[in-house]
């Protein structure tokens, strides 16, 4: 027994020496099989036919290792909207298998930078995966038009790199950049279909984000199933409106007593400018327990949090994050990270939560 105990021993400590002296061998191995995987996957594919929300960025401007700028993809079938591009979006989406190559239009909800930041990178990266001819739409209020030139401007000599080096036939010339599709403000109360095609509907309604405006939502219907994104936005009555019934509100949230110690430490430590900034952000959005009041008046199905202010980094933060939200709404939260998935299947009323990974 002794002896058998032994050799097994022994064969552990032989087998962990070539493991490590062929680390390398083993590793390129288990490389290679996950890039073939990955080179096959086809994630929009897999999904059940509906509507489909995937949180490419559930942050904000401050820096969060689970979430990156505001980025939401919208699924509809097996076509790909997205709403803003915040920065590591597109990057989200390629590494999570929601190839940026598929991108049929861009909607963007208001100019702050970090709603813009990452459109220079996911027009890249819609162009050389999907090898498109025509350049990104980007639909937003009046006033993307200077948004979209300059990006354009900036990327101007890439594109000419990226054609000099890969060829036309891989990334043609005429799929570089974007082209903004700016639309009126709609009015208040008014909310305007924006984009319609296939069953497919894309409405835009006025929030409130002062002083930055224009500052649109966006409602997405398709197959009897609905969502609505607010973008950045105080609690205003007429989300309730524009909201009223749909399957999943997606809704930004920022805990302003959570802000309020960041704002305090700034001010201890004499950091009178970021505590200026800390004091003045709660104002211009909702907190976690307004956009709970506004999925509960509304009557939808889920509420998912995202553009998440503060990061959460410690455990119970979510919950501090979640205070007093299940005393107004009852039905499922979801507080996003990076990769979060909601389905709603067209065969059924159900909203499945996921995460890709
Ligand atoms: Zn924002
Ligand atoms: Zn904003």
């Amino acid at each position: 027994m002794k002896r058998a105990l032994m050799v097994a021993a022994l064969c552990v400590v032989v087998l962990a020496g070539a493991g490590w002296l062929f680390r390398a061998e083993l590793a390129t191995a288990a490389f290679a099989r996950a890039v073939g995987a990955a080179m096959t996957a086809d994630r929009i594919a897999d999904l059940p036919a509906g509507l489909h929300l995937f949180v490419c960025g559930a942050g904000s401007p401050l820096p969060d290792p689970i979430r990156s700028g505001p980025c939401l993809a919208v699924i509809a079938g097996d076509r790909l909207f997205v709403v803003d591009a915040g920065s590591g979006g597109a990057r989200n989406m390629q590494r999570l298998g929601i190839s940026p190559g598929r991108i049929e239009a861009l909607f963007v909800t208001h100019f702050h930078s970090d709603h813009i930041d990452g459109l220079g990178e996911m027009a890249m990266l819609r162009w050389t995966n999907g090898g498109w001819n025509t350049p990104l739409p980007v639909h937003a209020p009046a006033g993307i038009e200077r948004v979209v030139a300059g990006f354009n401007r900036a990327y101007g000599q890439d594109f000419y790199y990226r054609v000099a080096h890969h060829g036309r036939d891989v990334v043609p010339p005429g799929g570089a950049g974007m082209e903004a599709q700016p639309f009126a403000m709609p009015e208040a109360g008014l909310p305007q279909v924006v984009w319609e095609e296939d069953g497919i509907t894309v409405t835009a309604f006025r929030v409130a984000h002062h002083p930055v405006e224009p500052a649109v939502g966006y409602r997405f219907d398709y197959g009897g199933r609905s969502l609505v994104i607010s973008g950045d936005t105080t609690a205003v009555a007429e989300l309730v409106e524009v909201t009223r019934g749909v399957d999943l509100l997606a809704h930004e949230a920022l805990a302003s007593h959570l802000v309020g110690i960041m704002e305090d430490a700034a001010r201890a430590a004499g950091q009178d400018r970021l505590a200026k900034i800390l004091l003045d952000i709660p104002d211009y959005h909702a907190t976690p327990v307004e956009a709970a009041e506004i999925a509960a008046a509304a009557g939808v199905g889920a509420l998912l949090l995202y553009h998440i202010v503060p990061p959460l980094p410690l455990p119970g933060l979510r919950s501090a994050f979640l205070q007093g939200v299940d005393e107004v709404y009852s039905g499922p939260v979801t507080v996003a990270r990076d990769g979060t998935l909601v389905s709603m299947p067209l065969d059924s009323n159900r909203i499945q939560h996921g995460r890709l990974r």
